[in-house]
């Protein structure tokens, strides 16, 4: 945490890619106006009941990380200060209750899709809900796919090149399971065997983004024990947010048993759009039915959580007739970030008006990104706004350029996410 606080000079160059800071204008809803609050509380000097409501209020996009021209690692300060202040803090009841709903169910498959059935049939009373409820239901899909088995090893086609073992997310495969068969048709199309642990669970990232550091750990844990790295090139993620968090498990189990071996497998962890770009994508055999103009949104957990821009870029380039076109505002966050958009709905709404906006200034027919949180939260407002992009996923665009004629429009389809 001291180099966060000790590196920071205070110039503000990161305030103008700050989200809050650009929505709320306050020095203390800024990077530089949280590490001073950070450092204050660690020495005492201010109560965490006091400072809390400014440190809740990030949405940990570390867009300030990429504008920091002194190398502030906030991240490496927010992470733990975050699991400080939840063992400290009392909270009420209903931030109790939201925190269980989130915590004991998003990160497990089998209760999320419960919920998520649940949540798609309470849509029609939605503006009767309790804000973070309504903002929730509105998340969902109009219906919740069925749930995809999957084996645990899926060959390559034609010669092997690599052997991957597949992260394949619990909120996402749930909520978008699509996203994971194009990332398995890709991949096994570029030679690539794919493993799939069977008893995989949450990643932890959630948990991680939330405080929740003791899941988190338990969950990270579990994740080392159930990946295997023997005779793996990499583990791959295709969400932002499960990529950034692994990458995070040193700094999570920093002290404990495991942080060796957390080191190892986060030097493993790679996004897919980073593994396919190192590998050497094999182009799609013929262009789209029809030429395609998209808008490219980067997550923040990928741009600047990982520092991945390029990659996706590049592999999308390779579909002739796609043309991609730059988002205004490309570094400022949608506002899903993990579970914000729950548990700060107000700010977090503000935030994707302003992003599904952006989006539809570019006159793109189609959205695409890398992260099922800024999917859904994207397509939300879109949706809200009455423009009908639909949204899809980095993968899922290459899969249907490689299928030549796509199984569902690439565009002019409202029903994304
Ligand atoms: S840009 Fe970096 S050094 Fe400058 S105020 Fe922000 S965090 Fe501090
Ligand atoms: S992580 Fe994002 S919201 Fe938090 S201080 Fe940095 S730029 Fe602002």
């Amino acid at each position: 945490m001291a180099q966060a606080i000790q590196a920071c000079v205070h110039c503000g160059f990161c305030l103008a890619t700050c989200p809050t800071y650009l929505e709320l204008g306050e020095e203390m809803d800024s990077p530089r106006g949280r590490i001073l609050l950070m450092k204050e509380g660690l020495e005492g000097q201010m109560p965490l009941a006091e400072l809390a409501e400014y440190v809740d209020r990030c949405l940990g996009c570390l867009a300030c990380v990429t504008a920091c021209p002194s190398g502030v690692q906030y991240g490496e300060l927010l992470l733990p200060f975050r699991g400080l202040m939840e063992r400290s803090r009392r909270r009420t009841l209903g931030e109790r209750l939201l925190r269980s709903l989130i915590y004991q169910v998003l990160p497990f498959a089998g209760r999320f899709r419960l919920a998520a059935w649940a949540g798609a049939l309470a849509r029609p009373l939605a503006p009767l809900l309790p804000r973070p409820l309504a903002t929730m239901v509105s998340l969902l899909p109009a219906r919740v796919p069925r749930p995809v088995s999957w084996p645990s090893v899926v060959p390559a086609r034609g010669v092997r090149r690599a052997r991957v073992a597949l992260l394949v997310g619990c909120v996402q495969s749930v909520l978008a399971p699509q996203i994971n068969r194009a990332t398995v048709e890709v991949l096994t199309r570029n030679g690539v065997e794919v493993a799939i642990p069977p008893n995989q669970g949450c990643c932890g990232a959630l948990s991680m983004h939330g405080g929740e550091l003791a899941q988190a750990r338990q969950m990270a844990r579990r994740t080392l024990e159930t990946f295997s790295l023997d005779g793996v090139d990499a583990v791959v993620t295709n969400a932002a947010g499960c990529g950034s968090g692994m990458h995070e498990y040193p700094l999570l189990l920093a002290g404990t048993s495991a942080e060796a071996q957390a080191r190892r497998f986060a030097a493993k962890v790679q996004d897919v759009s980073v593994f396919l770009d190192r590998l050497g994508l094999d182009p799609p055999p013929g262009p789209l039915p029809r030429p395609v103009v998209a808008a490219y949104h980067d997550p923040c957990h990928l741009a600047h959580a990982q520092g991945v821009r390029e990659e996706p870029r590049r592999l999308l380039s390779r579909i002739p007739n796609l043309t991609l076109r730059a988002v205004p505002e490309e570094a400022i966050c949608c506002g899903s970030a993990g579970t914000y958009n729950l548990e700060h709905p107000e700010l977090a709404a503000r935030l994707g008006q302003r992003k599904a906006a952006a989006v539809e200034s570019t006159g793109a027919e189609l959205v695409i990104t890398g992260n099922i949180g800024c999917m859904a939260q994207i397509q939300a407002h879109l949706t809200a706004r009455g423009c009908p992009l639909p949204v899809r996923h980095t993968l899922e665009v290459l899969a249907q350029a490689y299928a030549g004629s796509p199984a569902e429009p690439l565009a002019g389809d409202a029903a994304g996410g």
